[in-house]
């Protein structure tokens, strides 16, 4: 029977991945994800219902458009898949619970943003916004339990706190976690323009980081930072090495002088350095869900080893 429930919650998967793959496409192009049907976007000819099928089509058609034969991104297969798991684990971690379906939509709008950002560098408000205001809306379903519900009551009188219910700290919670996101990446991003002169990130960021803190609560908002900023950086440390280890060792097969190579392939990774616009939102969006679901254990362990 559980095991019913398990694939169950990884077909829902599928399906709203394959409903996903729209709204990348889509909403930063400012489009409707309701009307019109699915269209192949090199020839334009409607994509028939049964070729729509997550995974198995794209599979069959081997990532070509039965139309024109154009390649099909492999995107598509791997975003329905993504949902399914992401789905699947949140019914692993959380059980029969309303916690399950907030695991599962935070994932849904994180999944399609990192994919937007990762394509595009766009994080678009169609996404963000909607996003935040379901992630205060669902403090008051499931308790954020971060710091204003554990603080809070010790301090009011007894009466008080047998009025006010848990759903207005879980309330507080989730705005709390919003408001810091939202400052953190602010003042970052502040910083960055006075320090370099160039918009190292957008207002995406700091619209998906209250997103992500209505849903997370602050202890965990300020891990998500954390985490995304160091995954962000190893992954440009190691770019900007792999750009200056293939452009050196293109020039010296040129049978250039090796001070030479070593010069000139520092150059460009410095150019690289400059210029190259990092998607930020990929790796906020990743830990943001990966703290959601492990950070609580995170945090009491390293509590624990202090
Ligand atoms: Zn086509």
């Amino acid at each position: 029977m559980e095991f019913i429930f398990i694939a169950a919650t990884f077909a829902l998967g599928l399906c709203w991945g394959s409903f996903l793959n729209v709204c990348i496409y889509r909403l930063p192009r400012g489009r409707s994800v309701v009307t019109p049907r699915s269209a192949c976007p090199q020839c334009g000819k409607m994509i028939p219902l049964y070729h729509n099928i997550p995974v198995v089509s794209w599979l069959l058609l081997r990532g070509k458009c039965r139309e024109c034969g154009q390649p099909i991104t492999p995107r598509y297969m791997i975003v329905e898949l993504l949902t399914g798991a992401v789905f699947m684990g949140c019914y692993l971690h959380f059980g029969s619970s309303l916690a399950t379906v907030k695991c599962a939509v935070l994932g849904f709008l994180l999944l399609g943003l990192i994919f937007t950002d990762a394509e595009t560098k766009l994080l678009p408000d169609a996404m963000t916004l909607p996003g935040l205001a379901i992630g205060i809306g669902f403090s008051l379903l499931v308790p954020v339990n971060d710091l204003v519900s554990r603080i809070m009551p010790g301090m009011v009188s007894a009466a008080m706190r047998g009025a006010i219910s848990w759903r207005i700290w879980s309330l507080a919670d989730a705005l709390l976690g919003a408001a810091v996101g939202a400052s953190f990446l602010y003042g970052a991003a502040a910083i960055y323009l006075r320090a370099r002169g160039v918009e190292g990130m957008g207002f995406g960021d700091v619209k998906l980081m209250a997103m992500i803190g209505a849903f997370l609560g602050t202890r965990l908002t300020v891990l998500t930072i954390f985490a995304g900023s160091l995954a962000g950086s190893l992954f440009g440390v190691t770019s900007v090495l792999v750009v200056w280890m293939k452009r050196r060792r293109r020039i010296a097969a040129r049978g250039r002088p090796e001070v030479d190579a070593r010069r000139r392939a520092w150059h460009s990774a410095r150019i690289m350095l400059r210029y190259y616009q990092m998607p930020f939102g990929v790796f906020l969006g990743a830990m943001g869900l990966l703290s959601f679901l492990f950070g609580n254990v995170l945090l009491h362990w390293y509590w624990r080893a202090l």
